[in-house]
This record gives C-alpha cells, sequence and structure tokens, in this order.
C-alpha cells in the first residue's frame, strides 16, 4: 500500500473530524503518568507519552461490563444478551500493545469465539505509533520480539519530524485518511528520512534478557519445581496488579446480580486475577491453586509457555508494565534470567 504524510498539524484536526463519528480513545496525561481515556479535546492526546498504566485492552475488553439481561418471570428464564458496542478508533497505541491486541483476538476467537470482543473489535479501528525510544528501564519489547509491526493496525504513524509518515493496514485505514485527514502522497526524501529514523531507532533499544525469548517455552518445561517459585511465592502479596495491567492477560469472572423483586437479572464479567486467593477454587471449597507459589509459576509459564503453545505466540510483549506496578519488585525478566542462569 503507498505510504502517505501527515503533517503534524493536521493530526489535531483529524482527531477533531474522527470524533464527530466515533469515540475517539487515546493516551492521555494523568499526573505524571498516561492513561488511555476517551477524547472530549484533541489537545488532550498525547502523542508524546512513554507508556500507559493500562493498555488498550480497556477497549476491547472493559474492566466490568454487562453481557446480559436475565427476566426471571414465567416459566423459564429469558437470557437476553446486552453489547454495549460503540464505533471506536483507538489513537495512539504503541507497537507492544498491537502485538498484545492480535493475541487477543487468537484467543477471544478460538475454541468459543467471543461475540462481546469480537463485535467490540469489529467496530474498533486502530491508529497506531511506532515507538522511537524505549518507554523506560523496564522495557523489553525488543526481546520479545514486538518492537516493530507490520499487521494489526489500520493506520500506522512514524514521527519523521515535522510530519508522520502513515502506512496503511486496511481498507477501513485507507477510508479513513481519505475522509479524516488531509494526507499527502511521500517524496523520495521523505522514504529516505523514514528508514533514516527507523534504522536510528533499534540501537537505542538495548537486549535485557540474558538469552533467546524462544528459548522460553523449552526452558520453562524443565523448571516446573525450580525454587525460584517458592521463593516469589513468599514475596508475592496476591494482588493482582501485575495481571490487571498486563495487556496480554484476559481472564474474566462473571457474576449474576438479582434484583431485589426477584423478577430480573443482570449478568456481568469482570476482570479476574490467576493471582489472586480465590482464583482457582471451584465448587465444594477446592481450591487447585491455593499456594502463592503455584499461582506465580502458573503466571510465568502462562507468560513463557502454555499462551505459545496454544497460539504459536509467547504471551508476553515486554512492555514491562508488570515490573514497574508490582510493590514488592518481583520482576519478569530477573525472573527468567534466573531461571535461565540456573538451567
Ligand atoms: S503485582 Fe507483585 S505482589 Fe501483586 S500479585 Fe503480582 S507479583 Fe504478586
Ligand atoms: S507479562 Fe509484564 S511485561 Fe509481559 S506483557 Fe504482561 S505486563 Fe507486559
Amino acid at each position: 500500500m503507498r505510504l502517505r504524510i501527515l503533517p503534524k498539524e493536521e493530526i489535531p484536526r483529524m482527531v477533531q473530524a474522527l470524533m464527530a463519528d466515533y469515540q475517539v480513545v487515546g493516551p492521555k496525561a494523568k499526573g505524571p503518568k498516561f492513561v488511555f481515556e476517551p477524547v472530549a479535546d484533541p489537545s488532550e492526546m498525547r502523542l508524546d507519552y512513554n507508556i500507559t498504566i493500562l493498555s488498550p485492552k480497556v477497549v476491547l475488553q472493559p474492566p466490568g461490563e454487562r453481557v446480559a439481561t436475565i427476566r426471571l418471570e414465567g416459566k423459564a428464564p429469558q437470557v437476553e444478551p446486552v453489547v454495549e458496542v460503540e464505533p471506536t478508533v483507538i489513537f495512539g497505541a504503541h507497537t507492544c500493545d498491537l502485538h498484545a491486541i492480535r493475541l487477543l483476538d487468537r484467543a477471544f476467537s478460538d475454541e468459543y469465539p467471543d461475540g462481546h470482543y469480537l463485535e467490540r473489535r469489529r467496530q474498533t479501528l486502530i491508529i497506531s505509533v511506532e515507538c522511537l525510544e524505549p518507554c523506560d528501564e523496564h522495557s523489553f519489547c525488543k526481546d520479545m520480539g514486538a518492537l516493530t509491526v507490520d499487521e494489526g493496525y489500520d493506520l500506522h504513524l512514524t514521527d519523521i519530524g515535522e510530519a508522520y509518515t502513515v502506512h496503511v493496514g486496511t481498507e477501513a485505514g485507507e477510508a479513513v485518511l481519505e475522509r479524516y485527514a488531509a494526507a499527502r502522497a511521500a517524496t523520495d526524501a521523505d522514504v529516505r528520512r523514514l528508514n533514516q529514523v527507523l534504522s536510528a531507532k533499534w540501537p537505542r533499544f538495548t537486549h535485557r534478557l540474558d538469552f533467546d525469548a524462544a528459548e522460553l517455552p523449552a526452558m520453562l518445561a524443565t523448571a516446573y519445581e525450580h525454587p525460584i517459585w517458592a521463593e516469589l511465592g513468599e514475596r508475592c502479596l496476591a494482588c493482582g496488579s501485575c495481571t490487571n495491567i498486563c495487556p496480554t492477560c484476559y481472564c474474566f469472572n462473571v457474576l449474576d446480580s438479582i434484583a431485589l423483586t426477584q423478577t430480573e437479572a443482570v449478568r456481568t464479567r469482570r476482570w479476574d486475577s490467576c493471582q489472586l486467593d480465590e482464583f482457582a477454587r471451584v465448587a465444594g471449597g477446592e481450591n487447585f491453586r491455593e499456594a502463592r507459589a503455584a499461582r506465580q509459576r502458573h503466571r510465568f509459564f502462562r507468560k513463557g509457555k502454555y499462551l505459545y503453545e496454544r497460539f504459536g505466540t509467547l504471551g508476553c510483549v515486554g512492555c514491562g508494565r508488570c515490573i514497574r506496578t508490582c510493590l514488592v519488585h518481583i520482576n519478569i525478566v530477573e525472573v527468567f534470567n534466573t531461571i535461565h542462569s540456573s538451567a
């Protein structure tokens, strides 16, 4: 597809135009940090952000959503699905988060296609931005192969100074560019500038894993009884923050709330966390992953082995969010390097 050029001063106009037809969700400052939230004014959007607290997953799989209403009058309950979706543009997603969305796409369309996720995904356009600097010292996207992308977006922007280059990923992206933005065709000079910018970015990102991430599934296969799990289990507070902020974690719980009149119930689903004490508690009170050590092991196995075996892609994109958020400094890079060094 053709490469286009979008002058930077066009971005606010483009966002304003999109807002007439879509909910636009983009990176906004929140104190010293950044969050993906609906944009009320284009000036709120900060495409120069480093990393957001939560990924754009919040758009596609909200932390809490009503999924059905259940009428209890009559002989049998009547279940009416509820799909609360509106046309949305995710503006400014970074490359690691795009990789995470590709994993969510697979997870939610696999054996049991998830109508709520898939409808929201169908109505969501993604305009992403190429990362040119590491977010901070905790990023290890280069190790996880998430430093750049060639699919998964509708439009992909790269900052070349006064303007962005725009790669068009889909026909929907092409239509957005035609209708909402004043982009021009790229010249040879623009292409040269883009190549310079892209080749200059790679040395800025360093490797933090001491080994090739492709070794993770095999390495973990021999680490089920590793002493590190007991040590992590001692430290972990079972707060669930590391999974809640993770762009590739997608477990949820389903809850029914019955009205006092007992004529109607509302079914909701909310994010859940494998790190919570009660996550694996089942009927009869049995908890099949009761020890925190076992739950820590499960988290790291999921990132480095289980999702790879299921979907052919590792379950971590190296965003570093779990490292930044953990109150007891459990660090996925250190965990994997420790296991590797003792293998
Ligand atoms: S954020 Fe840290 S303390 Fe909290 S559940 Fe995760 S590993 Fe445990
Ligand atoms: S496991 Fe941690 S570093 Fe990997 S994708 Fe999840 S939050 Fe990011």
